[in-house]
């Protein structure tokens, strides 16, 4: 951006917060934080912050004045959708057209608010010109759709003819996951590049292969179905990573489908069994803060996922080359009040937290657990328990306090956060924005200080530690750690 346009862009905020006088200078990670907070006081997560949306909103504007660009980005969601200030339709067009220039909407003439996307109509377009063949899924996808602001993630119903060369690729405990050739594809946004502006285009990536998902409860009744997939929505809404294309209906089996990101890289399980030789603590640091900030979004929605294991997360490699994960299997997804464990439960017992095992309900804290788990397993490359039957010795066992083990070199403060997260006792544990906190942390050490610094002394040590370690074959197949139904001690 050039110097002269800067500082218009610069004149512009102040002018348009001109009744806001704390426009002390703030650094860009200063920025940052301020937006996490904001963020905080809208969703009312972390300790001692309650849920105010005018607190959310003066910090969105403090950090868009700090020209955070996300934070412009906020700032113009809570004038249109009332978050925290009045409603104020000229101000939402201000601060989009501080965030982007988008050029002009086809049909009304106005500023696009998003690349090649017009909040006004495009919304209204997309619930047009379709039909499921039921009124009650249209409008549930109808109602998903008006909510949507970018091309990119806007869902629709796909034709199952549109769809070909469907193949089972995980049999899992909650459904099967297919792949699939979506033959009209993946939206997408091109940009150009042309001199001083980006120009945007609205296109498709032509037979890209997607992942479908038969939906509980999808065959007797078509209102329960919905149910998963309003959760599945609520959590992309909240920036799950997980992209939703749409709905569909196998024409033979009337089942009904969710078309969904295809994972390039499989599980998480998969993942490490692969690579654990060649992965650095750098990434296995980025990759937990990555699962950890999709459990804080789950439970910031007030959910509880409940069925928290290495084979049900998945990972995708972004256009960096980056890993990315995401939860695949929310079929069991809970709200928060209602946890109820009667009559067994459905899991993977190495996952499953002691007190649950003992017939108390579901609780986010028992999600914590299930993560604790998780860090062991990125540390020793290896599945809990793996090769003991998953009996009642085993449960006693986890109930004296056993719990799987560290690879030698794990740095001490990596398996005592673990420990936390394993404690029997649920009020021990740390909560998923303390832990999601906590990698970040790490997470910056290990990018940006100098190899003197004691933490990511620690991390490469173990690194080294790791490549010396003999590798150990799973002894039992994946079968044995898909979702099952369990008896409780209560039982
Ligand atoms: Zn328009």
């Amino acid at each position: 951006m050039s110097n002269n346009k800067e500082n218009n862009l610069h004149d512009k905020m102040i002018q348009l917060t001109n009744s806001f006088n704390q426009l002390d200078f703030i650094d860009d990670q200063k920025s940052e934080e301020i937006l996490w907070l904001g963020y905080r006081y809208e969703h009312g997560i972390g300790i001692g912050v309650e849920l105010d949306k005018h607190k959310a909103f003066t910090h969105y504007l403090k950090s868009a004045v700090a020209g955070n660009s996300m934070g412009i980005f906020k700032v113009a969601i809570c004038y249109r959708y009332r978050v925290g200030v009045e409603k104020n339709e000229v101000k939402f067009y201000d601060w989009i057209k501080i965030w982007f220039d988008y050029g002009k909407c086809a049909h009304c003439n106005e500023d696009n608010t998003n690349e090649a996307w017009c909040q006004t109509c495009d919304p209204d377009i997309a619930i047009q010109g379709w039909t499921s063949g039921n009124k009650v899924i249209d409008n549930s996808i109808k109602r998903f759709q008006l909510r949507i602001f970018e091309y990119e993630r806007m869902i629709e119903w796909i034709p199952f003819d549109r769809l070909d060369n469907i193949k089972k690729i995980v049999e899992g405990g909650y459904g099967s996951v297919f792949s699939a050739t979506w033959l009209d594809g993946i939206r997408k946004i091109e940009s150009n590049w042309n001199y001083s502006t980006y120009t945007y285009t609205r296109t498709r990536e032509p037979s890209s292969t997607v992942a479908l998902k038969a939906l509980s409860g999808s065959r007797e009744n078509s209102l329960d179905f919905l149910k998963e997939f309003d959760r599945h929505m609520k959590c992309t809404f909240l920036d799950s990573k997980l992209k939703i294309y749409g709905l569909t209906q196998n024409t033979e089996t009337k089942k009904y489908l969710m078309v969904f990101q295809f994972a390039n890289n499989g599980s998480l399980h998969k993942f490490l069994r692969k690579n654990f030789q060649n992965l650095t603590w750098q990434i296995k640091l980025n990759l937990l803060q990555d699962i950890s900030y999709d459990l804080l979004q789950i439970h910031a929605a007030g959910y509880i996922h409940t069925d928290f294991h290495s084979g049900n997360i998945l990972l995708d490699e972004d256009i960096n080359k980056n890993m990315r994960s995401s939860f695949s299997d929310l079929g069991l997804f809970k709200t928060a009040c209602k946890g109820s464990s009667e009559g067994g439960i459905y899991g993977v017992i190495p996952y499953v937290a002691q007190e649950v095992l003992s017939g108390l309900k579901f609780t986010k804290a028992a999600d914590v657990y299930g993560f604790g788990i998780i860090m062991s397993e990125i540390s020793t490359g290896q599945r809990p328990f793996d090769g003991r039957p998953f009996d009642s010795i085993l449960l006693l066992d986890i109930f004296r306090g056993l719990r799987p083990g560290f690879a030698p070199g794990t740095p001490d403060c990596y398996i005592e956060l673990a420990k936390q997260c394993l404690s029997s006792d649920p009020q021990k544990r740390p909560k998923a924005l303390d832990i999601n906190e906590k990698l970040y942390e790490w997470n910056k050490i290990m990018n940006n200080s100098d190899n003197a610094n004691d933490i990511k002394k620690q991390f490469l040590y173990a690194d080294k530690i790791i490549k010396t370690l003999p590798i150990i074959s799973p002894k039992y197949p994946d079968q044995m750690y898909t979702g099952k139904m369990i008896n409780t001690l209560a039982k």
